[in-house]
């Protein structure tokens, strides 16, 4: 489902259910996956579509955008860490997190400045930046230029592709 709005305004649902927290061994599929392992991967589009979920390999692989207000994290507000769910890659803190109304899960800097990369992106007769996982190249979103301070910058992500590790406290 390709969904190309912006910023919708606000749903009325909100979202109550805690977000199932993944572990590394319910990654028995994917051998790629660790949280700890930073070498690059470079794997061919048959082994990801083997290894993936099918939902995750589209976005993940073919650069599909979840519907707006469906995803697990859009309005999620636990503490901890987002990995990337195709390779478990650490993307972004909490702590960057911020209420959108774009119905996706957004953030205003990522963990590291080699967590992700950006690509541009011209498709739909848009001029956008796509991010991807810096460590297996998964496309995760778009990057925009109104988000809030300190970076104002707004990472707009698939909750797909985000799994959520909260902290340990
Ligand atoms: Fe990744």
């Amino acid at each position: 489902m390709v969904s190309l709005s912006v910023c919708n305004g606000a749903p009325n649902r909100k979202v109550t259910e805690k977000p199932k927290v993944m572990t590394e061994q319910q990654h028995k599929a994917n051998p790629y996956y660790s949280r700890t392992v930073t070498t690059t991967l470079t794997l061919s589009d048959a082994v990801w579509k083997k290894v993936l979920s099918p939902a995750v390999y589209e976005v993940a692989r073919h650069g599909s955008t979840e519907q707006a207000f469906t995803g697990k994290y859009w309005d999620y507000e636990g503490r901890g860490t987002y990995f990337c769910a195709a390779c478990g890659n650490m993307l972004f803190r909490s702590d960057a997190k911020f209420s959108s109304t774009c119905g996706w899960p957004s953030f205003f800097e990522t963990v590291r400045s080699n967590s992700v990369l950006y690509r541009k992106d011209l498709s739909f007769g848009m001029e956008r930046t796509e991010v991807v996982c810096g460590r297996c190249k998964a496309h995760l979103g778009h990057v925009f230029d109104d988000g809030p301070p300190p970076t104002g910058k707004r990472f707009c992500m698939n909750s797909i592709l985000l799994e959520f590790e909260p902290d340990k406290s």
